[in-house]
């Protein structure tokens, strides 16, 4: 009987049409490599550079590449297989990026939730990724991981591996060990490399800013990832002697396509220790680091201490990569000059279109806009309520598609009717102005999310725990200001009749219903009704311009 080819698992996913795959492949934007396989041609390229630094654990090329294929042949032994889906939650670390190259060779899909998830969302993402293993730090701070990862395997019929780093208990896998050097390197190389994923399978789930109750999962390919990464790569401008600094959390998008573009591209990357000034602007002092990428929530911080304090020869530093949220405009002037680097401004979302400045704009540009699209193949629209395009230059809401921007979220056919027009563009939610030189601004948005400090809270989500309270008639999770996040979740509520409602009776529903912390309101105003639009719905703008004002009067 003839062997029926193994196709690589779409399920869930919404294909690019023919005619776009072809244009993709013709055009070279999708090279057909699965994304280990950069890295590997890179290790074989220079095996004894050193690629990966973690405080005093270094790895060279050829070291981290053993690591890696160590893992993968361990994954397999743990009867994981290509398409398989492993839901990480793993603090920033060598570790984190061994375990994620060694899922890429293998073709085992990881599933990046964040590290302050709790059950409400683990559970959630274990169950609709149907992910057979979880990988957790045994405890960060106070928090024991590893008895929450066992609560989520004992509760989730597919998971069959709890894999922690740290102080291993009650029988689960110890990562560590799992990423140690293959026993024979080359022989784990032949088998691995026989092994390759196809290049249009699923090469990771990652969550979207998400603005319904719980986060949609978006699966990236590995063509379509790498394309991103390429793309990006070139606007940061990475080559052999760029040293990335990696702070934000790897699971997000924006410092994982750099992890893998400044690996791809020869350079290193330094794990740094923590967000902090002191923390960060150390390790680029210690280990020459050349280029990072933060959020603004994080660079204000490192501009007071550097403001206040000189001593870090920071004489290395080239690049700052700023995005995930809206930075003032008058502090985006400072930093270039406090700094001394150059500044490049970024805008993109895990559905994947990225804008970026580039490095050799003028200085104007740099400031004023969010950037331009990566790659040349994203198409961009500016449209009014209605749909029609706006004229150049006027705010309206960005839809896109393009190589590495899906065409709907994973598993979702509902959300997807209403987050994508019929002919594939997403719908971004973002309000935007795109000037005639194509550099695009950002002006607001209109979907319903607290952007705090680059990690997204959906209003939908919050409310829905007010609305557990019986004495809660009505609800409204709006943004509040703040210097440093730009923006916390402020909570108004219409108490029903005869009741009264304190900030704390929400926390505790969220509290016990084990919501991640970064969600909870951070204050409650109480109203006697809502202000409505004229079609009647809660009309959040005049919510959100009261709480501004109340902030402005007490600080007054
Ligand atoms: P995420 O998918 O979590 O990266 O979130 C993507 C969303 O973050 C975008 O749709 C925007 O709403 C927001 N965002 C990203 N970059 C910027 C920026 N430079 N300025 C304002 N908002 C941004």
């Amino acid at each position: 009987m003839p062997s029926i080819p193994v196709q690589p698992s779409h399920e869930g996913t919404v294909p690019w049409p023919a005619d776009l795959v072809a244009r993709y492949v013709a055009e070279g934007h999708w090279k057909g490599q699965a994304l280990a396989s950069r890295f590997v041609d890179a290790a074989d390229a220079t095996p004894n550079d050193e690629a990966l630094t973690d405080g005093d654990f270094r790895l060279t090329y050829a070291e981290l590449l053993s690591r890696v294929d160590g893992a993968a042949q361990r994954l397999r032994a743990l009867g994981l297989r290509p398409d398989d889906r492993l839901l990480f939650q793993l603090p920033n670390g060598w570790e984190f990026v061994v375990l994620t190259l060694a899922c890429f060779r293998l073709g085992v899909i990881p599933v990046m939730a964040l590290i302050q998830h709790r059950r409400h969302e683990l559970s959630y993402l274990a169950e609709l990724s149907e992910a057979r293993a979880i990988a957790v730090p045994d405890r960060v701070k106070d928090f024991d991981h590893q008895e929450l990862a066992a609560g989520i395997a004992a509760g989730a019929e597919t998971i069959e591996h709890v894999i922690v780093a740290g102080d291993v208990r009650d029988g689960h896998v110890d990562l560590r060990a799992l990423c140690a050097p293959a026993p024979d390197p080359q022989a784990a190389r032949t088998e691995l490399d026989a092994l390759a994923p196809d290049p249009r399978s699923v090469a990771l789930l990652i969550l979207s800013g998400g603005t319904t109750g719980l986060p949609k999962l978006i699966a990236r390919t590995h063509d379509d990832y790498a394309c991103y990464v390429d793309g990006s790569a070139d606007a940061f401008g990475f080559v052999a002697s760029s040293v990335y600094l990696a702070v934000l959390p790897f699971g997000h998008n924006y410092p994982l396509s750099a992890i893998l573009g400044v690996l791809w591209a020869g350079g290193r990357v330094v794990v740094s220790p923590s967000p902090s000034a002191r923390d960060s602007l150390g390790a680029i002092e210690a280990e020459r680091a050349t280029v990072t990428s933060v959020v603004p929530a994080i660079v204000v911080r490192w501009l007071e201490y550097r403001e206040a304090d000189q001593h870090h020869d920071l004489s290395s530093f080239e690049v700052l990569t700023l995005g995930a949220a809206r930075l003032q405009d008058q502090l985006v002037r400072q930093i270039s000059s406090v700094f001394g680097c150059t500044l490049q401004q970024g805008y993109g979302m895990a559905e994947g279109l990225t804008n970026l400045t580039r490095l050799d704009d003028p200085f104007d540009v740099t400031c004023d806009t969010q950037g331009r699209p990566i790659n040349p193949a994203d198409e961009l629209r500016v449209v009014d309520p209605d749909g029609n395009p706006v004229p150049p230059d006027e705010q309206g809401e960005l839809i896109t598609r393009g190589p590495y921007t899906i065409r709907g979220y994973y598993r979702a056919p509902e959300h997807n009717e209403r987050a994508f027009t019929p002919d594939g563009w997403y719908r971004t939610g973002d309000v935007v102005r795109l000037r005639p030189d194509g550099y695009v601004v950002v002006e607001g948005r209109t979907k319903d999310v607290i952007n705090r400090g680059g990690e997204k809270i959906a209003a939908e989500e919050v409310e829905s725990f007010a609305y557990q309270l019986d004495s809660v008639e009505m609800a409204a999770s709006v943004a509040m200001p703040d210097p440093v996040l730009g923006e916390r979740g402020c909570l108004y509520v219409v108490p029903t009749p005869g009741t009264s409602v304190e900030l704390r009776d929400v926390i505790d529903v969220m509290e016990t219903a084990g919501v991640a912390r970064f969600k909870l309101p951070e204050r409650l105003v109480i109203v006697d009704a809502m202000p409505r639009t004229p079609i009647g719905k809660i009309d959040k703008k005049v919510l959100r311009a009261d709480i501004a004002r109340r902030l402005e009067e007490e600080a007054a």
